[in-house]
């Protein structure tokens, strides 16, 4: 209950959870960045958990290479 799992959303790789207490700390430092990055990839699951797809450092290193990619964003909306 109340943590919150980041899972990239290209391989579905976890990249580890954070408490909620700990993101409202985070977004306190990075309000307006955290925010836009969040929006639109935020999933809050019936046992209370949220979820957060992002992006791991193997899929982004891919993006780089394949800046094509970023079309699958629209999708996703
Ligand atoms: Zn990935």
């Amino acid at each position: 209950m109340d943590s919150i799992r980041f899972k990239c959303r290209y391989c579905e790789q976890p990249l580890g959870s954070i408490s909620n207490e700990q993101l409202q700390q985070l977004s306190k430092n990075y309000t307006g960045l955290f925010n836009e990055e969040l929006d639109g990839h935020v999933y809050y699951r019936s046992d209370g958990d949220i979820l957060i797809q992002t992006v791991c450092s193997s899929c982004e290193e891919a993006l780089s290479l394949f800046p094509h990619y970023h079309e699958y964003k629209s999708f996703l909306h």
